[in-house]
């Protein structure tokens, strides 16, 4: 991946040839959205640093660029009509967090431009984690320096080896029906008690305040299940939980779905419809590709500490063009 980024960033700085340029401009007509994870505020680390996010200067700096050259819209526009609508770009928050709205949400006012947050209910309401946040919060608060999961030892003897056990379970527990117990069970072995640090995720009070403001909510499950996991039933169940909750929060209906991880078939999609949404966003790079329709929505996903050459070859698609060769 390294080599990868490298290579990218090379070929953007030395020119790299017309067909870059070409594939640049055409681009540039195209709208994008952009999706962001957690926004930290100054000084702020992450709780989970395998997970993307992006600082609140790097989110300055790449909205108020997006908002300079091309036009600001909403992801609704888009999902109704992409291949008219030009450059323009269209911003979303996936998780439901906290610095949604305490970070990004100022920085996007004095901007006048308004998002999509898609939210995942059962941690909005209080109370439950996301997964990966309370297995990071575990490890890094741990009293012990050993767990077993899966038959396997870990040791937590620094950070790197935190990171490392981070990335590892992620990867293996993303797809597991057991994951929230298995991460309880490391939890209980590391004596980290559940409590959800205050702040680490918006509050229906502040959902409802963004929707005021011209926010667009929009369903990123309850609990976070990856749908390809699941059965249509389940699939099903959790959309219209989720989409009731959201209703009967904000007093509407939400019409857009970011399916956990971007992982959903065209059975998922069907039930998408019946549920009343009009429109899914998957985690595909890049523009919005011609044609792709409003189930199909590309989104470019910046990640901290990148180079700012990175940023635009994601912009351009380039960057996920190049990957998948
Ligand atoms: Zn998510």
């Amino acid at each position: 991946m390294a080599f990868l980024k490298e290579a990218a960033t090379a070929i953007l700085a030395h020119g790299g040839g017309n067909w870059v340029w070409k594939a640049l401009t055409r681009a540039g007509r195209r709208p994008v959205v952009v999706v962001y994870h957690r926004v930290l505020a100054r000084g702020e680390r992450p709780l989970d640093r395998t997970q993307r996010y992006v600082t609140a200067a790097e989110f300055t700096r790449q909205v108020t660029y997006l908002s300079r050259t091309r036009r600001a819209t909403t992801l609704a526009e888009l999902v109704a009509d992409a291949d008219g609508a030009g450059p323009a770009f269209a911003v979303t928050f996936d998780d439901g967090y906290g610095d949604t709205y305490r970070v990004a949400f100022p920085t996007l006012r004095e901007l006048g431009v308004t998002a999509t947050a898609f939210v995942t209910t059962e941690v909005v309401s209080g109370g439950a984690w996301q997964w990966w946040d309370r297995l990071a919060h575990a490890l890094s608060e741990s009293v012990g320096e050993t767990f077993r999961a899966g038959g396997r030892i870990y040791y937590l003897a620094n950070e790197k080896a935190v990171d490392s056990a981070q990335a590892a379970l992620t990867a293996a527990l993303k797809r597991s029906p057991r994951r929230e117990a298995i991460v309880e069970d490391i939890a209980t072995q590391l004596g980290v008690a559940a409590g959800v640090p205050e702040g680490l995720y918006m509050s229906w009070e502040e959902v409802r305040t963004l929707h005021r403001c011209g926010w667009t909510i929009g369903a990123h499950s309850q609990t976070h299940r990856i749908y390809t996991t699941m059965t249509g039933e389940e699939t099903r169940a959790d959309v219209e939980g989720c989409a009731a909750r959201i209703e009967r929060e904000i007093g509407e209906r939400p019409r857009l779905v970011a399916p956990p991880n971007g992982e959903y078939d065209d059975e998922a999609v069907a039930i998408f419809r019946r549920a009343g949404f009009t429109g899914a966003v998957t985690m595909v790079g890049g523009p919005i590709r011609p044609k792709a329709g409003p189930f199909r929505i590309a989104r470019v996903a910046p990640n901290g500490g990148e180079p700012w050459a990175l940023f635009m070859l994601r912009l351009s698609g380039l960057y996920d063009m190049v990957r998948r060769l």
